[in-house]
């Protein structure tokens, strides 16, 4: 074969190659392009990210400061009123039924806001880890006897069953009682307003052990026979400011049907319950206020034992 011959087959192979390099410069240009887009999308979403963060500390910050603020008038008002209301003093002495009435509303007003600022520091406090837990030994039973008292007349007006189910199995708890009493409360007026007249709610209790064995947790599961939650939003309900209906429609009574609130209560349960190193969630076929089709709220706590005294 001729060096003639070989040539038109070399030019070939050079333009194939001068076609690749080509190919290979347009496709560094176009990845340089799509890296630096990447890169200006990555500092884009960094700042959203931070203006977020910003808006969610001043948020923290706002109720904080609105607490703070709200709680010394409060507690102030809340003071004279039990002056105003104290046996013998005159001013109720001489007060008639109407006035008496119209004193009794201001109190009830007043406890409200106060739980409600109690509320808005609960949730700054477990935002910023800094919720105090006061343990101590509990007995579960107590707390539910409490409990049943403190809803008695409620339930009855009504027409709901509360029905506590036996949990004399549970051992002796090592939590902060008044804590795990303020979310089994909220579990169960919760219970009660959005469950119709007629329904039910029934509390019991399981003891558990951890996989390895060495330790013990309660499972407490509150159910009800009420509308339900729907199944995409039973994470959304423990965010805080939770709000499916209306907020025009509200009312805020913590037991009527329905009822809403300030959407506080569950992201404050299931926070006491992590700071516990417990857990709080909800199970519930689906919100339908015709076919009531129910929730369970499964609370888990750690029995948890005394702190070992420092030698
Ligand atoms: P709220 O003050 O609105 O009751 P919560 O934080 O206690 O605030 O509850 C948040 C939302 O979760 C409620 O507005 C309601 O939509 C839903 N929810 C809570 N408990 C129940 C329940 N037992 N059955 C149905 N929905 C519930």
């Amino acid at each position: 074969m001729s060096k003639k011959d070989l040539q038109p087959e070399n030019n070939e192979n050079e333009q194939d190659i001068a076609a690749l390099k080509r190919e290979n410069e347009c496709l560094r240009k176009y990845s340089e392009k799509l890296a630096q887009r990447l890169e200006q999308k990555i500092q884009e979403l960094t700042a959203a990210n931070e203006a977020l963060a910003h808006t969610d500390q001043m948020k923290s910050r706002f109720i904080n400061m609105a607490a703070h603020e709200l709680r010394t008038p409060l507690a102030a008002v809340h003071g004279y009123l039990g002056v105003l209301t104290s046996p013998g003093n005159r001013f109720v002495v001489n007060a008639d039924e109407n006035t008496v009435e119209l004193i009794d509303g201001i109190v009830t007003g007043i406890d409200r806001l106060q739980g409600l600022v109690q509320d808005m520091l609960d949730v700054t406090r477990i935002e910023a880890g800094t919720l105090q837990l006061k343990h101590a030994p509990v007995h579960l039973s107590l707390i539910l006897k409490k409990i049943q008292r403190d809803f008695k007349d409620v339930v009855a007006g009504r027409q709901q069953i509360l029905i506590i189910n036996e949990v004399e199995h549970v051992p002796v708890m090592w939590v902060d009682g008044e804590r795990v009493t303020q979310i089994l409360r909220n579990l169960v007026s919760n219970a009660i307003k959005y469950n119709p007249d007629g329904g039910t709610i029934e509390i019991a209790a399981e003891l558990m052990r951890s996989d390895d064995q060495r330790t013990s947790f309660v499972k407490i599961t509150v159910s009800d026979t009420g509308v339900g939650v729907p199944k995409d939003q039973q994470e959304r309900i423990f965010e805080g400011f939770y709000e499916v209906r209306n907020i025009e429609l509200h009312s805020t009574s913590k037991t009527d049907f329905m009822g809403s609130g300030a959407g506080l209560g569950l992201p404050i349960a299931r926070g006491v319950a992590e700071v516990h190193g417990g857990s709080l969630w909800v199970e519930s076929p689906g919100y339908d206020p015709e076919k009531c089709l129910g929730s369970k709220f499964h609370l888990i706590l750690p029995v948890g034992e005394p702190p070992t005294p420092k030698s």
